[in-house]
């Protein structure tokens, strides 16, 4: 409710902010809305018009405030957009790795993942499925307001090949509904299957998404929790991105398994980011070299 409030706002007060950046004008026909009825006392009642725009205008900033933190969270520096890429290319002494939830929102899980990330401060990016948003929309809210960065994993998630048409039919809804629900406008596209040449992969480029793929699978769906743990660790490295799931099935062990993977990253010196993040801390390093070597 909070977000789709959220875009309305955008749209329909956005200009009323706009204004407010000057001295606020007494008698906005908006502004006529929201106080009460007529009294008789026309000193107080101008008071009163004051109180209601003071409060309205700090709402409306607020709103908008967070509106835009929430979008920033998911926006790539432009030269990564229309790329394809599998981790950041970071300055060795930087030490950070992203990690990555496919297939949400899901009930019950995508909640304890949410709780584990919170308890360990990190920030994570989650690929999210069109038809479970559209099912469970109040769970994705929850995502993008804990400040985590959201990207686009189709509608259906099904490994079949699509003309222009339907890959646009899968991608199009389904960034269409991430800024409905969230209002976060999405230019990270990852493929179901990670499967780069079914059509939806070179839709996803042509209409400048950067395609994320991964470096460190963590083969979640298929294997117990140890092995699991196994898997990202050896796999680890500075710049990464590694690969879970959060929906789509049955993920109990991926939630038991995660404690343990940020305990050991955490332990080996990683700083946890979004993939927005370790793509603006790729570009930042990449300017200091440019600059370095003139
Ligand atoms: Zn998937």
């Amino acid at each position: 409710m909070l977000a789709a409030t959220g875009s309305f706002l955008l749209g329909v007060t956005l200009p009323i902010n706009l204004r407010a950046t000057g001295p606020v004008e007494p008698m906005q026909p908006q502004v006529l809305a929201v106080s009460g009825p007529q009294e008789p006392k026309p000193i107080a009642n101008v008071n009163r018009f004051q109180g209601a725009i003071a409060h309205r205008v700090e709402f409306s900033q607020q709103t908008i405030g967070q509106l835009e933190a929430t979008r920033f969270q998911s926006a790539l520096p432009s030269q990564f957009k229309g790329t394809m890429l599998r981790q950041a290319t970071l300055d060795p002494k930087h030490k950070a790795i992203a990690l990555t939830f496919d297939d949400g929102p899901w009930p019950k899980t995508t909640t304890q993942i949410l709780d584990i990330l919170k308890k360990n401060n990190i920030k994570a990016t989650f690929f999210w499925v069109g038809r479970y948003l559209q099912t469970y929309p109040e769970l994705g809210k929850q995502v993008a307001a804990a400040g985590h960065a959201i990207g686009n994993h189709t509608w259906s998630h099904q490994y079949i090949k699509y003309n222009e048409d339907g890959a646009a039919r899968e991608i199009d809804r389904t960034s269409s509904l991430i800024e409905e629900v969230t209002g976060v406008k999405t230019s990270m596209f990852r493929p179901p299957g990670g499967i780069l040449n079914n059509g939806l992969t070179a839709y996803a480029q042509k209409n400048n998404y950067a395609v994320i793929m991964w470096s460190a699978d963590s083969f979640d769906w298929r294997t117990a929790t140890q092995s699991l743990i196994e898997n990202v660790m050896s796999q680890a490295n500075s710049g990464g991105i590694v690969l879970m799931h959060d929906g789509g099935g049955n993920r109990a062990r991926t939630v038991q398994a995660l404690p343990d993977i940020i305990a050991r990253l955490r332990k080996e010196g990683y700083k946890f980011v979004t993939v927005p993040e370790l793509l603006q801390m790729q570009e930042q390093d990449m300017k200091k070299q440019e600059t370095a070597q003139k």
